[in-house]
């Protein structure tokens, strides 16, 4: 691998966020107000977790006994955290704590951390989260270009960020007890927004950016059958998926995006030169949002430059290029 990713670092020594008291949500997280815009791709902190459980051994009994073996320090951190089960019925503090705090840390744990779990929710997040085994810690990157004194903010959501707007309120409001006012769910009414909201209704209230994402989520789906009989029409589809994606300021969904036009590249075989375009590109973008040692990004990293040697190369047949009629190669500006 000859490229390399341009890693952005502060010149200067200040911390790059600060915590700060909000109304709503107790302490949360502001990127610092005495410095520059922090870039895109930046690394803001790495957090060892208080403690880690089984996704499986999340009992009361399980949280308790964890919560109860820590240090005096580690307790006072984790009861230092927000709760947002307070009020309700037979949710105690400590599980009201874990519930509102807890982070997946790899595909089998989850977790507590003393500062990556003070990151609020926003539809259109600016950082990413992403546990790293080999430190134990999980990484808090930045997916935009941050203001300063911005809030960060992560998804609480998963593949629900991609649910129209009424849908992942509801989830948020049962969940984490806040109705999200993030600029992709501002279309809704608040005043009136009720749980039971009828589907026609909130069909007809659907915004922009609710039709941008029932689209990305219909095209994800598409493209997965196409690929294997339709070349062309997957990969003009994936470039309309990367489109609204970063309409959408989906950072993330733009990096599996290029990966998808990558793979579509390196299946069809025919188009060396794009190929290898797409491949960097979702190298890159998978360093920003998750780091260049990250799974993704060693992945894709692997291919760079040498795409005729991936063991995928060419087996849907030597097709004839040229079906993708929408912008060959366009909407890859930003890599
Ligand atoms: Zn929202």
């Amino acid at each position: 691998m000859t490229s390399s990713l341009p890693t952005p670092s502060s010149t200067s020594t200040a911390p790059l966020y600060t915590l700060q008291s909000t109304s709503e949500s107790g302490q949360s997280l502001f990127s610092s107000s005495s410095s520059e815009p922090i870039p895109r791709g930046t690394l803001l902190f790495p957090d060892s977790p208080l403690f880690t459980l089984p996704q499986n051994a999340r009992s009361i009994e399980d949280v308790q006994g964890r919560v109860a073996k820590l240090g005096k320090d580690q307790q006072r951190k984790f009861f230092e955290l927000s709760n947002c089960k307070k009020g309700e019925e037979d949710v105690g503090p400590v599980m009201g704590i874990f519930k509102t705090n807890v982070l997946p840390a790899g595909p089998e744990e989850s977790a507590i951390f003393p500062l990556a779990s003070r990151l609020n929710h926003s539809c259109i997040p600016n950082c990413e989260h992403v546990f790293h085994p080999s430190s134990n810690t999980i990484q808090i990157r930045t997916l935009s270009d941050i203001p300063p004194n911005t809030e960060l903010s992560i998804s609480y959501l998963s593949t629900r960020l991609l649910l129209p707007s009424f849908q992942r309120r509801i989830h948020l409001l049962r969940s984490f007890n806040f109705l999200c006012v993030c600029s992709a769910c501002e279309g809704v009414p608040t005043s009136d927004f009720v749980e039971d909201l009828q589907a026609e209704e909130a069909q007809a209230r659907e915004s922009t950016s609710d039709k941008n994402r029932s689209e990305i989520a219909s095209l994800k789906e598409a493209i997965d059958t196409l690929f294997p009989t339709s070349p062309a029409l997957a990969y003009s589809q994936s470039l309309d998926l990367l489109d609204l994606c970063e309409e959408e300021g989906l950072m993330l969904e733009g990096a599996f995006a290029r990966a998808t036009l990558a793979m579509v590249l390196i299946m069809w075989k025919g188009e060396v030169e794009l190929a290898e375009k797409w491949v960097e590109s979702a190298w890159r973008e998978f360093g920003v949002a998750r780091g260049v040692e990250g799974e993704d990004a060693r992945r894709w990293g692997r291919w760079v430059g040498k795409v005729g040697e991936h063991p995928r190369w060419g087996c849907l047949g030597k097709w004839e290029f040229g079906g993708a009629k929408k912008g060959d190669g366009e909407g890859e500006g930003s890599a």
